[in-house]
């Protein structure tokens, strides 16, 4: 609740100033009129305004002149402020027919005066001592021959010490109420011009704001069509504008004086009907839930009904239906409170704002209505025509209601911006963030990159190694078969190609079994890593290769070497195992180590291959094996 402080305070304000322009300005001292004539002397009425009610002289259908009342039938004395309807033919009748009012008054001044006319039901010519000074629309005693016209105005005059007169001819065959409806105000020419003047700027502050509000919110819906609620408000301003100006000082008339009474009227009407079920949409769109489809539905049917009925007809036929009307619209006022009192239990937001305003819319509206009521200008009750004085509050209602709601809908916009200022600095940071963030991941991305580079560098590495590790005999740490196959295959291409010979030598460890058996089988893994060491450090060109080719069989790739050179790696060789002197007892051909040498050279061409070499090379070592072990054999083909 705190945060509608200020609102509040404007709302306090705006209400004293409209309430303040509505406040009664008449005297301390009532004076009333009594059979026709009202005692004045007590009353300053150069600086004073009195209501001229109580009891006037009343002629029914006689247009008298001044002058001529004493001659006239009287009729009665009439209570005013009425109609006359009840009066003529003294039972309920039709505001229908012409008449003459008569009212005496006693004062001492002599001075300027002024009364303040309010509208009369429906034209009328106004006297004081015998000088016509106010005049609206044409007073007749048929239809066709009086004009109708609402034109509440200011007369000036005279005023004589002693008794003076105030003659009213006056005639309707237009509307429903015929007669005085509004109390008629005599004062001090300043005062009574500064009534009329306050109650005119109120009105145009009136007419001024709502149509402002009105073509704003039309301007909403314009750029948001969604806004439904902005269209039904906006119109609702715009016709309570326009009824402004057509209601109280009735200002447009005084403008035109020739328009219409007729159109003036229609307006004035349909400005009230159509003005129910807008406001009634405008409440179902911003709170739906609190007011039913059905009721909506109804008010424009009726709305439109009675909308046409007053397009159609003239102001004598569709104004007796007007009661009906009112009766719906207390209805609807009633419905629409129960429904703001329910919002209000609910605390939905916004909800005291727009109860308020739709008070200040619905109390001045029943204001209205009651006071418009042909019971209520007849025999209404004391209490209430003592409470409900004027029939103009409902345009200030209006406009407490639209001011209200336009707060509202401010506050709304508002909030919806600054909503929107956090969410696109929320969106910024996250922006601004995002770029860290971007750069963040890219670091992270190049980092986590490089080190996939680095991976991939230790893993070929690591596959490198493991690829060596296949082609390496693990036992002796020479290369094995498969390095053999690839080498050779590879050797005897380039040889082939540069035409230069090629060399296999195959060592074979004779009786190795019998070394096994005698010495056990770690002891032969033993005597064949001496052996392959010793093979391995023998060679010296980088071109020759070592490799164990199976159990304990070893073979050496000679490149570019010929016959010569192949007898004399292998003879080096059968020496250094002789030189090793690794002792085998069970040996048939010695007491140590030995092996049998197959030796072959050849240069190659392209109908021999490396298999054949090999094939020549075995059959060496075979023949060398036969021919009764430990020693070196060649064989070129
Ligand atoms: P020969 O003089 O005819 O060559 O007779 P040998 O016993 O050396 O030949 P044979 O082919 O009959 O036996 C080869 C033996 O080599 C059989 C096996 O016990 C031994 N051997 C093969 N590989 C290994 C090995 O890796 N470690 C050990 N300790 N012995 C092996
Ligand atoms: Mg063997
Ligand atoms: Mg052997």
């Amino acid at each position: 609740m705190y945060k509608y402080k200020l609102d509040i305070i404007i709302m306090i304000i705006f209400v004293l100033f409209i309430l303040g322009g509505c406040s009664d300005q008449r005297l301390e001292i009532k004076p009333k009129a009594e059979s026709g004539v009202i005692d004045l002397t007590q009353v300053q009425l150069k600086n004073d305004v009195v209501s001229l009610d109580g009891q006037w002289e009343f002629f029914l259908n006689q247009l008298l002149a001044s002058g001529e009342a004493e001659t006239g039938a009287l009729t009665e004395y009439i209570q005013i402020p009425s109609s006359w309807n009840k009066y003529i033919g003294n039972k309920e009748h039709s505001g229908y027919g012409f008449a003459t009012y008569r009212l005496q008054f006693i004062t001492m001044e002599n001075t300027r005066l002024a009364l303040k006319i309010p509208r009369m039901f429906t034209a009328y010519e106004l006297w004081v001592n015998g000088e016509l000074i106010a005049t609206a629309g044409k007073v007749g005693k048929t239809r066709e021959t009086m004009t109708p016209q609402y034109l509440p105005q200011v007369a000036l005059f005279e005023s004589q010490q002693g008794v003076n007169e105030i003659l009213i001819q006056a005639s309707n065959f237009y509307h429903r109420s015929g007669g005085m409806l509004e109390s008629i105000n005599l004062g001090g020419e300043k005062k009574i011009l500064g009534l009329r003047y306050e109650s005119l700027a109120r009105e145009f502050i009136l007419f001024g704001s709502l149509m402002c509000i009105g073509a704003y919110h039309l301007a909403l819906f314009f750029f948001r069509k969604k806004n439904k609620a902005s269209l039904y408000f906006g119109l609702f301003c715009l016709l309570v504008g326009i009824r402004t100006l057509l209601v109280g000082e009735r200002f447009f008339i005084y403008l035109f004086s020739d328009f219409s009474w007729e159109i003036a009227h229609k307006i004035q009407t349909l400005t009230f009907y159509f003005g129910v079920p807008l406001i009634l949409m405008f409440f179902m769109s911003v709170y739906p839930q609190y007011f039913h489809a059905r009721m909506i539905r109804i008010a424009q049917i009726f709305g439109a009904a009675f909308g046409l009925l007053v397009l159609i007809t003239p102001a004598r036929i569709f104004t007796p239906f007007n009661p009906i009307y009112q009766i719906w619209t207390v209805f609807a006022i009633i419905y629409v409170l129960v429904a703001l009192m329910k919002l209000s239990i609910h605390k939905e937001k916004g909800s005291w704002f727009i109860t308020l305003g739709a008070l200040a819319l619905l109390l001045s509206s029943a204001n209205d209505v009651i006071f418009s009521n042909i019971w209520m200008n007849d025999d209404g009750p004391a209490f209430l025509k003592a409470l409900i004085r004027t029939g103009n509050l409902s345009s200030a209602g209006q406009f407490i209601f639209a001011f209200t709601n336009s707060l509202l809908l401010a506050k709304s916009f508002s909030d919806s911006l600054k909503q929107e200022e956090v969410l696109t600095a929320k969106l910024t940071e996250i922006n601004c963030n995002l770029d860290e963030l971007v750069l963040q991941r890219t670091k992270d991305l190049e980092n986590s990159n490089e080190k996939i580079e680095q991976q991939k560098l230790e893993l070929e590495k690591t596959n490198l190694a493991l690829e060596q590790l296949s082609f390496k005999d693990p036992l002796t740490g020479l290369w094995n078969r498969r390095k053999y196959d690839q080498t050779i295959e590879i050797e005897w291409h380039r040889c082939l190609r540069y035409k230069r010979p090629i060399a296999l030598i195959l060592l074979d460890i004779d009786y190795f079994k019998e070394f096994n058996d005698s010495y056990g089988h770690m002891a032969g893994d033993k005597c064949l890593i001496k052996i392959g060491e010793m093979l391995k450090n023998s060679l010296s060109r980088s071109s020759d290769m070592v490799a164990r080719y199976g159990g304990e069989e070893f073979i050496v790739l000679l490149p570019d070497s010929g016959k010569e050179e192949a007898i004399k790696v292998a003879d080096m060789l059968w020496l250094k195992i002789e030189s090793m002197n690794i002792p085998h007892e069970k040996s048939s051909v010695n007491n140590y180590v030995t092996m049998s040498i197959g030796v072959t050279s050849t240069v190659p061409d392209s109908n021999s291959s490396y298999e054949v070499l090999f094939k020549v090379a075995d059959r060496a070592l075979y023949q060398a094996k036969n021919a009764g072990r430990n020693q070196v054999n060649f064989l070129s083909k």
